[in-house]
This record gives C-alpha cells, structure tokens and sequence, in this order.
C-alpha cells in the first residue's frame, strides 16, 4: 500500500514538473534578503491556495504556512525564501545585489513539489498524520543592520527566521521537520542526508582609542587599530587550545580600519562568529575569544565594547528520518545516490535550531555545480534540483505517516529533545555585552551585562 501510494505521489510530481520548474525560475528572478521576502512569500501562497489550501501568511514579518491532512501526528515541510548578497554574481539583482546563490529557490520548489505530490494527489488524506508546508523567512545571516533595527524595533527578537517561529510556537506541535538544501559543488545526482553542523554566536566588536596627527603628535593618540590587531592576534594565540572534536571556527573581519591614513585611528569595527559543534563549545569557546579581544584594548589602553547576538544551534539529524530519506534516494535516483559516511560540518544553519527541539533532516542534494554563496553557483541539472527532491521529501513522509512504528520513534526522539523554553534558555545565553575601558585616566572599568 505504501509503495502505491508512492506511485500516486510521483505521477503528480511528474504532472506538476514543468509548474515546480517555472515556479523555481520566477523566484530566482525576483531574490529578497531575509525578513523583506514579499514577493517570493506570494509566489509560495498563490501555489498552496491553487491547491485549495488554507493559507497563514505574516509568521515572521514574512513566511507562509498551510496544513493538509489529518491526524495528531504533524510533519512539517520547510523551504527557505531568503537570497544572500553577492553582487558579483551574473543572476545579481543589479539594485540589492540579492541572488539565489544558495539555491534556496530549490528548496521551494521542494516544499511545493512535495505539496502538489501528497495534496494534487489526494495522497494526504490516505495517511494518518498531517503535513505543514511552511515556507520560512531569513535563514542566511545577514543584512544585520536591518535585522538589528527589526530587533530594537520589538519586530523581531532573533535574527533567524526558524527562531522566530520557534519563539513564536509555531513549532511547538511538529512531530518531525524536513527540508533539503542544495549541494555546494554537487552537479552529480547525489544524496548527503546524514550530518551534524557547528552552532555559532554572532559578534559585534567595537574598539575606541583618541585621534591624534599620525605623523605629528602620534603619543597623544590612542591606536584602535592595533588594540582590533592585538586582539585579533590573541584569538589566534587561543587556537592551539581548541579540541578537534569541538570543530572551533573563529573567523572575524574588521569592518571599519581606520578613517584617514594621517590620523590615529580612533574608532575600529570587527564582526565575528565564534562556531563549535555543541551549545557548551560555542559558550567555552566564546568566552575565551572575548577574553582574547579585550586584551587589545588593555594593551594600548583603550575601550572595548563586545555585543553578542545568538547565532545558530547545532543540526542533528534523526537516524529514523535520514534512513528512510536514504532508500527513497536509492529508489528514485539510483543504488549509488547516497554519500556514505556521517560527516561534522562546521557551517551553520538555523535548522539547527528546529532539531534541538523537533527530530529534523536537513539533506544536500545535486544538481548545482559552484560553490553555495559563490558567483559561479548555478543549476546544472534541472530535474535533479528542482523536481527530484520532492519526490524523495514526499515519499519519505509516506514511509514516516504510513507506519506507526516510525511514529513512535519520532514521537520519543522528540521527547529527549528540548522544550521550547530549554531552547530559548540556551539560545538567549548567547546574547551578553561586554564594556571594558584601560584608559590610563579612567578606574579600570569592568562590567558585563
Ligand atoms: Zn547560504
Ligand atoms: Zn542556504
């Protein structure tokens, strides 16, 4: 029964290929950053309305949801809608500088694709669960300075839109959460479904010393540049401390370097992540970076100020999920399709975040050849990209809502895992300031908040 009800979910993917592919394309061609998906948002629902779906629309400022099917059981469907910035890229809105150059266009024509297969299909209302097509804001990390107006304006508290429904307890009855993301230099049809990613915590980093003539009068100056320098250089000085098994990413930028080349700089910018492969890492980790950032300012005698924004949680993949994707992926697209193995990647995505509460996969999938973010990123296999994992996101959710068994396995993965409040617990203690002043005329001056 299964395996024909599989049937029904192919032949209408198959029916709908040529809508998925179109559909994929019309995104492409108008990319939104985060939190500003308006029109892709209504490209997602006019397709779940043409199929007689009941639509929520506005879940994080952007974002669509629509449930089909019936039964306490709730599997949700996840597509991206947000572009990223990579002005250098030939598919660049040539205003924004906004491109799907994570493909995350796919990913909805996934959630699509796997709605025309169990809804046009009326496979839905032949198996014991429901499914919620969700299409999400903002998942790339960027545009901070609006997403920082968003959170001072009250809109939003987190910076990624799968925190934001959390928060907002749209999550709180999934059962079970799937998406796929295009594979980064994958043009071959290949499958890589079981991994784990680094959480991370976002950093703003500002050092403030005292202009002087830089040639003239430079010991009436107090260097910001070399207190970002020293501070950089100590971070660097901590890597030898990091455990292999910790994955340890610090990679910071210097943001604003200096203002005229004749003077002392007074006022320097950094960003930075801290990333590692588990909450406590991230936290260990991020207090010795801060530790390691300040030293700067002590040593030329200046200010520092260090804010911490949460970043992402880390991904851990359901072994029930992974495994059932796994032989659809065999099935659909050939006995050679899965990557073996079960690999730590040290990126970070905020579906980390729904699998520290829900049982989550997360797969990369072919078709794309370049490297995600990249100017040469592109689609190279159509079908592969954008048709293909439909069928593998909506067979598997056959395989999971026709079989009890899968049920309760997810059922008890979900209950090891943590409540919404644990999470926003652990998410909330990446957020902290911390000001320290070594001006040789101010009381050594240290407070953290
Ligand atoms: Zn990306
Ligand atoms: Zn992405």
């Amino acid at each position: 029964m299964t395996e024909e009800l599989k049937a029904r979910v192919c032949d209408a993917i198959d029916a709908h290929a040529d809508d998925i592919v179109a559909f994929a394309k019309d995104v492409q061609a108008e990319p939104e950053l985060g939190y500003k998906e308006v029109k892709t948002t209504a490209k997602v629902v006019s397709i779940f309305e043409g199929l007689g779906l009941n639509v929520e629309t506005e879940l994080a400022i952007t974002g669509a949801r629509a449930r089909a099917g019936s039964g306490d059981f709730v599997a949700a469907v996840l597509g991206e809608l947000d572009a990223l910035v990579n002005p250098d890229h030939p598919l660049a809105d040539p205003d924004t500088g906004a491109v799907h150059a994570c493909g995350h266009n796919a990913q909805l024509a996934n959630l699509v694709g796997t709605a025309f297969g169990l809804v046009a299909s009326g496979v839905v209302d032949d198996i014991d669960g429901s499914v919620e097509f969700v299409a999400v804001p903002a998942e790339e990390y960027l545009d901070l300075d609006y997403r920082r107006g968003l959170h001072e304006s009250g809109d939003i508290e987190f910076f990624g839109g799968k925190q934001e429904l959390i928060r907002r307890g749209y999550v709180d009855d999934w059962d079970a959460a799937v998406m796929m993301h295009a594979g980064s230099n994958t043009p071959e049809r290949e499958v890589t479904s079981n991994f784990s990613t680094n959480g991370f915590v976002g950093k703003f980093v500002t050092y403030r010393g005292t202009e002087a003539h830089a040639g003239a009068a430079p010991e009436e100056g107090v260097n910001a540049l070399n207190a970002a320098m020293l501070g950089m250089n100590a971070v660097n000085a901590l890597r030898e401390t990091f455990r292999d098994d910790d994955h340890v990413r610090v990679h910071p930028i210097v943001t604003r370097g200096g203002d005229g080349v004749n003077v002392v700089p007074a006022e320097v910018t950094m960003e930075s992540y801290v990333r590692a492969a588990s909450i406590e890492a991230v936290s260990e980790a991020n207090e010795s970076v801060n530790r390691a950032l300040s030293s700067g300012a002590m040593a030329v005698g200046g200010d520092v100020e260090i804010e911490d924004y949460p970043g992402y949680m880390p991904l851990r993949t359901n072994q029930t999920l992974a495994s059932l994707y796994e032989a659809n992926a065999r099935d659909i697209v050939g006995p050679d399709a899965v990557t073996e193995g079960r690999p730590h990647l040290s990126g970070s995505t905020d579906m980390g975040d729904i699998t520290q509460l829900v049982p989550g996969l997360h797969p990369w999938t072919g078709g794309f050849d370049g490297a995600v973010h990249a100017r040469d990123f592109r689609v190279v296999d159509e079908e592969m990209a954008y048709v293909v994992p439909a069928k593998l996101t909506a067979c598997t959710l056959v395989d999971v809502l026709t079989d009890p068994e899968a049920m309760n396995d997810l059922r008890a993965a979900k209950n090891g895992k943590r409540s919404r409040a644990s999470y926003l617990d652990a998410v909330r203690s990446f957020r902290g300031t911390v000001t320290e002043s070594y001006r040789e005329d101010a009381e050594s001056d240290v407070r953290e908040e």
